[in-house]
């Protein structure tokens, strides 16, 4: 397997100081796959500015002309969550090219899959705003360019990170060719997300919101992709998935309250990799949004391009929670979304 990963300095240009997400997240990615020599294995891929055009394929033009001139200000904090640096809209751009380059890679067969690993990340951005540490919204951009420039009739995104991206949901919500399953903590930031929230008019029913309580590990997350995930993504049959990978998931991330681990998250690779590899050729790509132990984060990481790259030995440094919590039960949940999207 030939697999690719987008990484470019750039990305530590979006100077955000001491906020949860700053350039250590990347630094300390690249260092780890430096470290265990899993770099090596991988196919450099140089990422590219978005243009204008790309950009408002899911954003307002004169909110795209705000981020710019924010920048030119010297930066600033958009929102209580959001700051930006002088050269924050550079990285940006930086970041949703990465992911169409990513896209690119994958769609042209240059490799099999990737990993576009970027900042600012991207899926709580909207059209026309800022929010949850994102400035635009990488993994709609690509999706909407994939779906325009290769034609393809129908892409799946799977959204792993805590939170609900609110921003991919809302660029897709009356659109029936992208399927957005979420996985997320609820009720949480941003608030949406609930199982009712499944898409309007033609695209009723291709929004798969899958809300859970916190302190749901590996075995909960299991049971939500098998019995939720798989079906779902076998019906709508895609013809590339892409993935909003966040590892503020794992039990060690301070920002919420989720136990899974880093195996956890190599077993739920494994299975979107299945995913790809049974519906549509491979083509896989991910694209890095949450994830803020540093350690957790590269572990994770490193062992979801060990799972692309078919290697089978998975470290897991950090070792499964230590149950801060107990799991709940989410059968009657689970249960609860199958009857609304029918799948049995
Ligand atoms: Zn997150």
């Amino acid at each position: 397997m030939e697999v690719g990963y987008v990484y470019d300095p750039i990305y530590l240009q979006h100077d955000t100081g001491g906020h949860v997400e700053n350039v250590k997240r990347l630094e300390a990615i690249i260092s780890h796959l430096e470290q265990t020599g899993l770099k090596q294995q991988l196919t450099h891929i140089k990422p590219r500015a978005a243009t204008i055009e790309e950009l408002s394929l899911v954003h307002h033009k004169q909110y795209i002309s705000h981020i710019q001139d924010a920048a030119q200000r010297g930066g600033g904090w958009l929102d209580a969550d959001t700051v930006m640096s002088p050269d924050s809209y550079e990285a940006a751009i930086y970041s949703a090219g990465g992911v169409l380059r990513a896209t690119e890679a994958v769609m042209d067969g240059e490799v099999d899959s990737t990993f576009a690993l970027v900042r600012p990340p991207g899926h709580h951005a909207t059209s026309q705003r800022a929010m949850g540490f994102c400035l635009f919204n990488n993994i709609a951009i690509a999706a909407k360019y994939a779906l325009a420039k290769y034609k393809l009739e129908r892409i799946l995104i799977i959204d792993f990170d805590v939170h609900h991206g609110n921003g991919t949901q809302a660029a897709f919500y009356d659109n029936p060719q992208v399927l957005y399953t979420s996985t997320h903590e609820y009720p949480f930031y941003p608030g949406t997300g609930g199982i009712d929230e499944t898409g309007v008019g033609e695209a009723k029913g291709t929004t798969v919101n899958i809300p859970l309580p916190a302190g749901c590990g590996d075995a909960e997350y299991l049971s939500v992709f098998e019995q939720i995930i798989v079906p779902a993504a076998r019906r709508f049959n895609p013809r590339l998935i892409l993935v909003s990978a966040g590892y503020d998931t794992h039990w060690a991330d301070g920002l919420a309250l989720m136990q899974v681990s880093v195996t956890g998250f190599s077993q739920m690779v494994r299975i979107i990799k299945g995913l790809a590899d049974e519906l549509c050729g491979g083509r896989l790509v991910f694209t890095l949004e949450g994830g803020y132990n540093l350690a957790a984060l590269a572990a994770s990481v490193k062992a979801t391009f060990d799972v692309l790259l078919g290697n089978t030995d998975i470290e897991d440094p950090l070792g499964q929670s230590p149950h801060r919590f107990p799991a709940p039960s989410i059968t009657p949940l689970i249960k609860a979304i199958k009857e609304i999207h029918n799948l049995v």
